[in-house]
C-alpha cells in the first residue's frame, strides 16, 4: 500500500561534495514535498566506504542548510523511519535477502570475478545479442552449492531476473515508456560481506521508509526498472518515478568542472546569494509560471509540480546565475546588505567600523549594490576608501596624464574642497552626515537637510569651479575621479567625495597633482 503522506528523499552518496546536480534533486523531491504536504527526508546512501567520507557528508548538509533545503527525517534529526545511513541498515537487507531467496528471487552466485569475464567473453563472441552475466549460478543444484562452500566460496546474491518480457512503465517526466527487460542482467544485491550495492539498498529502503515519490537523475532511469521489478518481487508498490534530464553546459555538452564549481560550497564562499543561487538551480529544468524568473522559495513551493519539469537538458549559464545574484542583491536594502557583505567587507573593513561606522559603511554598500553580483566583488572595490592614497591603475594613470593642465585642475580643487563643508573622513565620526544622506544619491530625491554639504551641494560647486577656470565639466571629472578612486569606474564622483571626505578627497587629489 502506498504510504498516505507523500514522502520524498534525497539519497546522495557521502563521496563527494554537494554539486549543482545533486543540489537540483534534492531541491525538487524537497519542493515537491513541500507542494504535496509530505515529508522530505534525507538518506545517507555509504555503502561504498572506501569513497565515503564524513567530511563529504559534512560539505553535503552544509550545502543544503545554506540553500535552505530543510529535511524533516535524516541525519541530524532522526524520525520513525531511521536508520537513515544505509550502513547501519544491513541487517534489514539481509533480511529482504533472505525473503528473496526463499522466494526464489534471488540466488547466491559463486562465480569470480575472473570467471564472470570468461562468462561474459564467450557470450560476447557468440554474439548472442547480450553479454553480461552468464547466469551459470541460477540453477546450481544444492550438491553444486555445498561443493562450492567447500572450497570456501562467499557467494555474492543475484536477483533473478523474470522472464523476458516489455514493461510499460509511467514516469512522471519522460511519460509512458515502453522498456524491453531482456538486456537486463541477473544483478548483485549483495555482497558476501553484507554490504549491499545500489539498486538492493535503494529498494528496500524507499520501501522501509515509504517512499511515496521519486525524483532523480536519468542516469538512474535504468536502475528504475531493475528496482520495478524489485518491488514486485518484494510484493510492494513501485513509487512515482521522475528521471530529470542532466544539467548541460552553455554549448548543449555534459557539464565540467570548466563550466561550473562542482562544490555549492565555493559559491558560498564567493559570496553568491543562496536564495539567488536556489532561485537559478529551480529553473534548470522547471520555469515559474509565465516568464517570470525571480521568484522565492514559497512561492515556488506553491505552485511546483513535478509533472512540469521539462524533458529537455536544462543548460548551466554562470552569465545568468550572476544576474540572478544581481536582482537579489539589489533588491536588499543597504542595511541589509552590509550584513549580508560582513564576511566580505571584513577582509578590508576594520572589524570596529561595523559598529563606530555603520551608517558610512551602509552609504558604502549602498552605492555598490546596482554594480555588483555577488558580494566577494565587495573586497576588491572598496579598498581604495580605505587606503592612505589610492593605487592607480592603468586606466586612471591614463586619465591622469591626458590633459597637462589636469595637474593645476586637481590643486585648485583641492582648494575648493578644503575650503568647503565636506563630512571628515573615516576613521573620523561622520554619523551626523551618513545618518542623514542616504547613497546612492538620486537625481529626484528631496535634498536632505545635513550639517555637511551633500552630494548634489558638491557637484555645484564642482560645476561652479570648471566655470570658473574655464575647463568643459566632462573632461574635469575623469582625472578627479583617477586622484580619488585610483580607477575610472565606481560609484557617482560627488557620492565618492562625499564618502572620502574632506581630508582624505584634499590629500589624495594634491598627491596626483604632485606626480
Ligand atoms: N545514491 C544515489 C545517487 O546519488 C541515489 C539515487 C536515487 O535517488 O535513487 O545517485
Amino acid at each position: 500500500m502506498i504510504h498516505p503522506t507523500p514522502r520524498l528523499r534525497f539519497a546522495p552518496s557521502p563521496t563527494g561534495p554537494l554539486h549543482l546536480g545533486g543540489a537540483r534533486t534534492a531541491m525538487y523531491n524537497w519542493a515537491a514535498a513541500r507542494a504535496l504536504g509530505g515529508k522530505f527526508l534525507l538518506r545517507i546512501e555509504d555503502t561504498d566506504q572506501a569513497r565515503s567520507s564524513d567530511a563529504s557528508l559534512q560539505i553535503i548538509l552544509t550545502g543544503l542548510k545554506w540553500l535552505g533545503i530543510d529535511w524533516d527525517e535524516g541525519p541530524e534529526k532522526g524520525g520513525d523511519f531511521g536508520p537513515y545511513f544505509q550502513m547501519q541498515r544491513l541487517p534489514l537487507y539481509r533480511a529482504a535477502a533472505d525473503r528473496l531467496l526463499a522466494s526464489g528471487h534471488a540466488y547466491p552466485c559463486y562465480c569470480t570475478p575472473e570467471e564472470i569475464d570468461a562468462g561474459r567473453k564467450a557470450m560476447e563472441e557468440q554474439k548472442a545479442g547480450f553479454a553480461g552475466y552468464n547466469r551459470r549460478c541460477r540453477n546450481l543444484t544444492a550438491a553444486e552449492r555445498s561443493a562450492f562452500e567447500a572450497q570456501g566460496r562467499k557467494p555474492n546474491l543475484r536477483f533473478k531476473m523474470p522472464e523476458a518480457r516489455v514493461l510499460q512503465v509511467h514516469d512522471l517526466v519522460r511519460g509512458d515508456v515502453e522498456v524491453n527487460t531482456k538486456e537486463l542482467d541477473d544483478w548483485v544485491m549483495l555482497r558476501p560481506d553484507g554490504v549491499p550495492l545500489y539498486n538492493f539498498a535503494c529498494v528496500v529502503d524507499d520501501i522501509g521508509m515509504a517512499i511515496t515519490h521519486v525524483v532523480r537523475g536519468e542516469e538512474h532511469f535504468l536502475n528504475g526498472i531493475k528496482q520495478r521489478l524489485l518491488f514486485e518481487a518484494l510484493g510492494a508498490e513501485c513509487p512515482q518515478y521522475a528521471h530529470i534530464p542532466l544539467i548541460l553546459n552553455k554549448e548543449g555538452k555534459k557539464l565540467s568542472k570548466r563550466d561550473a564549481d562542482t562544490n555549492m560550497l565555493d559559491y558560498r564562499d564567493k559570496g553568491f546569494p543562496p536564495e539567488a543561487v536556489f532561485n537559478y538551480i529551480a529553473l534548470l529544468g522547471w520555469g515559474f509560471s509565465g516568464d517570470r524568473d525571480v521568484f522565492t522559495r514559497d512561492e515556488m513551493v506553491a505552485v511546483f509540480q513535478i509533472g512540469n519539469i521539462g524533458k529537455a537538458g536544462a543548460r548551466f549559464d554562470e552569465e545568468k546565475l550572476r544576474w540572478m545574484c544581481g536582482e537579489y542583491v539589489r533588491r536588499w536594502t543597504p542595511a541589509q546588505c552590509l550584513e549580508r557583505a560582513r564576511p566580505w567587507l571584513s577582509r578590508v573593513v576594520p572589524e570596529a567600523a561595523f559598529s563606530s561606522h555603520a551608517a558610512w559603511l551602509r552609504n558604502v554598500v549602498g552605492c555598490y549594490q546596482e554594480r555588483i553580483t555577488i558580494l566577494s566583488e565587495f573586497t576588491d572595490k572598496i579598498g581604495w576608501l580605505f587606503a592612505e592614497l589610492p593605487t592607480l591603475d592603468e586606466a586612471a594613470q591614463k586619465n591622469l596624464a591626458k590633459e597637462p593642465a589636469s595637474k593645476d585642475w586637481l590643486r585648485g580643487y583641492a582648494e575648493v574642497l578644503e575650503k568647503g563643508n565636506l563630512p571628515p573622513s573615516w576613521p573620523a565620526d561622520r554619523t551626523a552626515a551618513d545618518a542623514v544622506v542616504a547613497l546612492p544619491s538620486k537625481k529626484d530625491a528631496a535634498a536632505p537637510t545635513c550639517a555637511f554639504a551633500t552630494p548634489a551641494q558638491i557637484e555645484q560647486e564642482c560645476r561652479a569651479f570648471t566655470e570658473r577656470i574655464g575647463v568643459k565639466f566632462g573632461n574635469f571629472v575623469h582625472p578627479v575621479r583617477a586622484a580619488l578612486t585610483g580607477t575610472d569606474k565606481g560609484p557617482g564622483l560627488f557620492d565618492v567625495i562625499f564618502l572620502l571626505g574632506r581630508e582624505a578627497c584634499v590629500r589624495r587629489l594634491r598627491a596626483a597633482a604632485a606626480r
